[in-house]
């Protein structure tokens, strides 16, 4: 058993199976979502329009990203903004490991399967320590057992500390993140197409910023897919 399958096992003697979203019992094949929230997610379906929906347009003059998607839409006081908190603040990875997989079996069936390699945004080391764990790393690792792609980390790396982004505009965003982010060993990347990987995705300045410095590597690709994107 790998240490992250132990570790999701010791996870669960602790968080007995109740559904992440409205807190009832969860069946046996019921994992993260009880059946009626699961069936209800608000899924974007973007994936159907890869280069033309709402997350594409966040990038519209930004940084050439070839397709975007996200996986559900989540509103702010929905219960599925609690399934959101739950995975990153309250620890519960496996959260993050079973959405990215559901997610991945809906990249599979469309032009996402396209891609190379999947990379999920760093964290610094610092908040890594803090926080015990890389959100978008554990989301990138659910999608890549369904939809077949390997995960590459390590080679995108965040060299600055940067402050917590809420309370900041648009345009302090993405001065924010801006050479923030650095690449190791490009030639493994090379002439491929990454699939970059997100949390939830609100004005885009984080991913764009990886995006560039990917883009820079000779012949690169890049396209873009959060779990979650936030609905005002
Ligand atoms: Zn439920």
């Amino acid at each position: 058993m790998s240490i992250y399958k132990y570790f999701i096992h010791f996870i669960e003697l602790f968080f007995p199976k109740i559904c992440a979203a409205c807190g009832n019992n969860l069946i046996q094949s019921e994992k993260i979502l009880c059946t009626e929230c699961n069936y209800k997610l608000p899924k974007t379906n973007y994936q159907i329009d890869p280069n033309n929906n709402k997350i594409c347009k966040l990038f519209w003059g930004v940084v050439d990203i070839s397709y975007a998607t996200s996986y559900f839409h989540f509103f702010k006081g929905s219960k599925y903004q609690k399934v959101i908190h739950k995975f990153k603040y309250n620890g519960v990875q496996k959260i993050g490991f079973e959405l990215g997989k559901d997610f991945g079996y809906v990249l599979r069936d469309s032009i996402f399967s396209e891609i190379d390699y999947i990379i999920p945004v760093p964290l610094h080391p610092i908040k890594f320590r803090r926080r015990g764990f890389n959100q978008s790393e554990i989301i990138a690792n659910g999608i890549s057992e369904s939809l077949n792609k390997k995960v590459i980390n390590k080679i995108l790396i965040r060299k600055v500390h940067t402050d917590t982004q809420t309370k900041k505009t648009i345009e302090e965003r993405r001065k924010n993140v801006e050479s923030v982010f650095g690449i190791k060993n490009p030639h493994i990347i090379a002439n491929k197409h990454i699939l970059l990987i997100d949390d939830v995705i609100t004005t885009g300045s984080t991913l764009s910023s990886c995006a560039k410095e990917i883009l820079k590597i000779k012949n690169t690709k890049v396209s873009i897919a959060t779990l979650a994107v936030t609905t005002h």
